[in-house]
């Protein structure tokens, strides 16, 4: 077996030199190694071609625009999966520059590299059950957006969320568990009983959370540099629905 990491089938490495001679004049500048290392057998579209090679998003609308487009990918089938082979590591190991941050849910089936189509370097994720906005998460995001440059602060909740569901019914669980139900319970209490409402209840607590009690947070909201968004993924579809935060 193989065990040079660098390795690349034939397979792929004649799809990549297909693909930066057909598009030379955007790539240009892209090493083989921009290019995806997995295309799943679709044919790409013009977009999607282009955004293999696309820059980094550089303004809050740019980098939400880019997500919206990754998980459009994401759920029709068509990944591009950018920026997954050790070129893209290589190159950013210097120095990493993600365009959005996310909170997270630990939830073994929301892996948000995969469900926004994106690849090493682009997010900075931090999880835990339930997507809460504890302090550590707190500062992991404040370090994401005003050290390193997101311009997108993304709260992600999903559906048949396991926190959630059980704070929802408040029950008894070993261990330090519960000590979520204390940042959940607002939103399960306002759902009354309707889990999908205390889902996207929660997402909304959280990221408002996010962007009003962190001072580093909120300066960058107003100076323009950052949007709090929030959406719910759901499990059986893959799409992200945005959730609307409260002014
Ligand atoms: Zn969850």
């Amino acid at each position: 077996m193989c065990t040079d990491p660098t390795a690349t089938t034939a397979a792929a490495l004649s799809r990549r030199r297909f693909l930066a001679n057909s598009t030379a004049t955007v790539a240009g500048v892209a090493a083989l190694g921009a290019l995806p290392q997995t295309l799943y057998g679709a044919e790409l579209s013009k977009a999607d071609e282009a955004a293999v090679f696309a820059p980094a998003p550089t303004t809050p609308a740019e980098a939400l625009a880019a997500l919206v487009d990754g998980n459009r990918r994401f759920i029709a089938g068509k990944t591009i999966a950018p920026h997954r082979d050790f070129a893209r590591l290589r190159e950013i190991a210097p120095k990493q520059t993600p365009f959005a941050a996310f909170l997270g849910c630990a939830d073994s089936r929301v892996p948000i590299e995969i469900v926004f189509d994106q690849g090493f370097g682009d997010l900075f994720v931090s999880r835990n059950a339930g997507n809460i906005a504890v302090t550590e998460q707190i500062a992991s995001l404040e370090f994401g957006t005003l050290v390193l440059g997101a311009k997108v602060l993304y709260v992600l909740g999903h559906t048949a969320c396991g926190a959630v569901t059980a704070t929802m019914a408040g029950a008894e669980v070993p261990g330090q568990i519960s000590a979520l139900y204390y940042y959940i319970s607002p939103a399960t209490r306002a759902a009354k009983g309707d889990l999908n409402k205390a889902i996207i209840q929660n997402v909304r607590n959280q990221a408002v959370s996010l962007r009003d009690s962190s001072t580093v947070i909120s300066k960058l909201v107003k100076e323009g540099k950052l949007l709090v968004v929030g959406g719910v993924y759901d499990l059986n579809t893959g799409k992200v629905t945005p959730v609307e935060l409260s002014a």
